[in-house]
Parts: C-alpha cells; structure tokens; sequence
C-alpha cells in the first residue's frame, strides 16, 4: 500500500470491483479494500465433497453490464466470461393449479399458458409484458441510469415530459393494486406480485412503478454463467489482476476522516491520502464503523429495511427431473406472508419458496446422480430465526415439495448448509442481513433511499445494493457506473 491514491474503495463486493475497474481506466491509481478473504461478497461460493453451490444470487439478467467492463480495455469478453440464455424463465407451482413454465419465447410462453389460463388471461399477460417493456424504457432510465433525483430535479425539462407518466396509475397505486387491474385470475395477480420481491420489497406497498421489473427478466431474457454465478467474480478479478489493480484482503479495521479536498483513510492504522472514498459497502455500516457523519446515519437509521432470507443449501443424491434452473413454489396466502415479514416481524409460518437447481444446466456442479439445491425463503432483516424456527422450515419445504411438486425429498438430503439474517450480516456487512438495503415500501421510497455521493464531504462517494438506485446485480453494476460519472463530473482529479 502507497501513501497517496486517487480513489480509495471500501469493499470487494460485485459493485466496488466494478467502480475499481471504471476508476482504473479513467487513469486514476486505485486501492480496493476488503475485508474477507476474498472478493465477490454476496456472491460467494460453498463447496461440499462434489457439490458446489453460489452462496447468493441464482438469477441473472443485463449480463451486457458485466461484458461492458472488459470491452472497456478492448477485451472480448469470451475470453474470460461465458454465459448463455436460459429458454425457460422460471417454473410457477400453485396450490390447486397444474404447475407451468414461463418461457422467453412468445409462442412457446402461450401455448404452455394456454394449457393452464384461458385466451383473455393469456392477452392480459402479453399486454403486461408490453407495458412493463414501456415503462422500463420510458421513465427506468430516470430512476435507475442516473444520480438520485432530488426535488430541484423536478423541473428539469427532461423530468418535466415525463410527469404524464410519472403520475400514471403505476406510480400512484401499489404494485398489488396494478396487477389488480390488469388481472382477474388471482394466480397471475400472485405471480407478478412477486418482482416485488426482486428488490426485497413488499408487493402490496411498494409503488407499481415497479412493474417494470419483469421487463428484465420475462422480455430480455435469463441467463447463466458457464461455471456458475461465481465464474462473474472470478473473470472480473483476472481482469482486475491483468490491469495491475491494486486490492487488500482481510483488511478489519478502517477509518475515513475528512480533509481539505480529499479524505484520510487510515487502513490497519497505516495513514492514507485519497482524492476519494467510494463506499462500497452496506451505507449504515459505513458510517457505524468507518465515516463519523451522524446527520446522515439519524436521516437513514429508521428505514424499513428489504427482506433478508434463510437459505438450505442440499447435497441431493439424486437427479429429479420435475424441476428447472429457477422455481418458485408460492405459498396460499401471499399478502399474509408479506405482513407476517414486514407488519408483525416474524420468520413466516407458511412462506413461499424458491428452489434454484443450477446442476441442471451446470452438470459440474452436483455428482452425476446427484443435485444441488438452493432453498430460500424470505423472512425479516434484523431477525435471526431458532434452530427450532430453522427445523420447522426444513419440514415445511420438505413437504411442501412433497405436495405441489410431488417429489419426496427428505431421504435424498444427504448434507446441508445454511445462511440466514446473521450470517449474512456477518460476512457482507449487510446491517440487518438486507439482502437489498432499505426497502422500496412506499410510493417515494426511490426518492428516499441512500444517494451515491455525501453531502457533507463531496469526496465520499456511494455504491452497491444499499444505496441508490438499488440492490440486485444489474442495479449495483449501474450504481458503480453513476458513481464514475459524478467523479468525473465533480472533478476531483
Ligand atoms: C441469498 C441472496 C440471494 C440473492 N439473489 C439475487 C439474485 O438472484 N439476483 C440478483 O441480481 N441479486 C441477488 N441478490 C442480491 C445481490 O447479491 C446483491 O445486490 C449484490 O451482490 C450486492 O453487491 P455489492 O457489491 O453491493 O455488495 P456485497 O456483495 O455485499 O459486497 C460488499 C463487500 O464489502 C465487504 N465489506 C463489508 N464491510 C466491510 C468493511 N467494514 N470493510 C471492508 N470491506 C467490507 C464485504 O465483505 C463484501 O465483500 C441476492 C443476495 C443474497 C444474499
């Protein structure tokens, strides 16, 4: 470590390996500190015997976010990363409903529909996904390719044109309310309830805005990494390493303080000069531990944090066919579940449950007669769940597989793993074992949530899934490439 840098980050997630990247080739000399052994936070990796499971993330989507970064040192990004398309985007399971697969392809998607859902309902969700592609389109760019918006943004003339759209039903009724109107099959209302969850967030309180989210996965489409999700940390970090970027593992204790244009890092006491800080960290924990500024930390402390999860990790030993990449099995009552999380703060009694099976398109990953399965279930940030409440999930799953799937897994699960809100917090930072920082509960949540850079020093910069404009890999990876750009625009080098 050298005395003097130009951008100092804090925190080796997906999110600061991308600012590193972005700062390296605008020339300035960087340093990323991490505090594990490792980078690649929440996309860690586990490993039993030949079971291999990704630790956190399962779906992916915008992988161009991730290809830019090497065509950005005019690499071919084949060269380090492959990834491929996924035909099926998920797998529904329903009480009382055959199960059925939602396909990228518009044809294959309506005739695999049309065995379960009648021609209107089939319209209505053609319609959805054509608005969902508008919506993203029209106003996403506003909340999500750019610096928060603040008030003095509204009368901007770019924000000005869009008030039509940003005072459309989406954005005044939640996402519950929406998918109301423009379903009458409770079943597809559930089904699309869901992307609410793809920011940790509550369905029947967040803002229909947020229904442009399917538009990610359902119109552009699922992919996988050959390798799984890990291959992503892996290829970033060769690059990082081929370009002579400077990283420090297991690093524990750091401190920022202010000064005369700039910012003091003391890194393991050693003293550090930095045109700038870029947190790359969960926002709370980063002024908890590392940045005294408690006008800040009063304003976020008492948000609603998203949901964290409690995650099985199975060595199965044994290749059933009924399931895909992803799947979801939902539970009876949905909103019940969701009040449960967030209104009465408890680790749900009945809950739905996703099951990602990456041995089905990664054969490496499980023995040959064997699977590796990823159980999450969603449950609240700051509750950690007994070993009790963690046994009554296991048998809940167990025969909740049983009934809607007709499988009988319990004598196949011959080694298991957890992860749940504690864990979680522990080896990310995440405060509370968010999986996504504050949640996106209210009708303005976006214009209240953590921005990417400190108002009381210009110099301190913010990324990754707590901060705007949110968590989940593609969101992180934009809020990184915001970050570069208001560097670059406050011109602190
Ligand atoms: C179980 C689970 C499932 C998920 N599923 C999906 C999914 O399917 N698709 C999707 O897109 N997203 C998913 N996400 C969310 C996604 O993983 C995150 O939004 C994203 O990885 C966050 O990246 P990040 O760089 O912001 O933070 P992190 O990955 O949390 O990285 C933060 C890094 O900072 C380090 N750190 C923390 N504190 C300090 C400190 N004091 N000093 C130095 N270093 C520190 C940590 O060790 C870590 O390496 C999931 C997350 C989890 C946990």
């Amino acid at each position: 470590m050298d005395k003097n840098y130009d951008t100092v980050i804090i925190g080796g997630g997906i999110s600061g390996m991308a600012t590193a990247l972005r700062r390296h080739k605008k020339g300035d000399k960087v340093l990323l500190i991490e505090k594990s052994d490792q980078l690649g936070g929440k996309l860690g990796v586990l490993k039993w015997g030949d079971y291999v499971w990704d630790k956190g993330p399962s779906l992916f989507t915008l992988p161009n976010l991730i290809t830019e970064l090497f065509t950005l040192y005019n690499k071919n990004p084949q060269d380090y990363f492959e990834y491929s398309e996924m035909e099926e985007n998920c797998r529904y399971y329903f009480e009382n409903l055959p199960p059925f697969t939602f396909f990228k392809d518009k044809e294959k998607r309506r005739t695999e529909l049309e065995k379960i859902f009648s021609k209107k309902e089939i319209d209505q969700v053609e319609d959805y996904l054509a608005n969902t592609e508008k919506i993203y389109n029209e106003i996403g760019e506003l909340f999500i390719d750019e610096p928060k918006l603040g008030l003095k943004d509204m009368f901007k003339l770019k924000i000005v044109r869009q008030y039509p759209k940003l005072m459309s039903q989406q954005m005044l009724h939640s996402l519950n309310d929406y998918n109301q109107k423009q379903f009458q099959n409770p079943h597809l209302v559930q089904l699309f309830n869901r992307f609410g969850t793809y920011n940790g967030s509550n369905p029947y309180q967040m803002s229909g805005l947020y229904s442009m989210i399917p538009h990610l996965e359902l119109n552009l489409g699922t992919f996988f990494p050959k390798g799984g999700m890990r291959a992503i940390i892996d290829s970033l970090e060769k690059l990082m390493r081929e370009e002579g970027i400077e990283y420090a593992l297991n690093i524990e204790k750091i401190k920022v303080s202010d000064k005369e244009k700039g910012v003091i890092v003391s890194v393991e006491d050693q003293i550090i000069e930095a045109k700038c800080v870029v947190s790359a960290i969960d926002h709370m924990t980063f002024y908890d531990n590392i940045y005294q500024d408690d006008r800040a930390k009063n304003k976020y402390k008492d948000q609603v944090k998203s949901t964290s999860a409690v995650v099985f990790y199975w060595a199965v030993n044994h290749k059933f066919d009924e399931f895909g990449l992803h799947n979801m099995l939902f539970s009876s009552d949905y909103q019940d579940e969701f009040e449960q999380i967030f209104d009465d703060r408890k680790i749900p009694k009945s809950p739905s449950i996703y099951i990602h099976n990456s041995s089905i398109v990664e054969p490496n990953q499980a023995p040959e007669n064997g699977q590796n399965w990823f159980v999450m279930i969603n449950t609240p940030a700051g509750i950690e769940p007994s070993a009790n409440q963690i046994n009554e999930l296991r048998e809940f799953v167990v025969s909740r597989v049983n009934e809607l799937v007709g499988i009988d897994i319990k004598d196949h699960i011959i080694h298991e793993k957890t992860w749940t809100m504690k864990g979680i917090e522990n080896d990310t930072g995440s405060l509370d074992g968010a999986l996504y920082g504050a949640a996106f509960n209210t009708k303005t949540a976006s214009f209240k949530r953590h921005g990417n850079q400190s108002k009381k020093n210009k110099n301190i910069y913010f990324t990754g899934g707590s901060v705007h404009p949110g968590g989940g890999i593609p969101l992180v990876l934009k809020s990184a490439k915001i970050v570069d750009q208001l560097i670059d625009k406050n011109g602190n080098h």
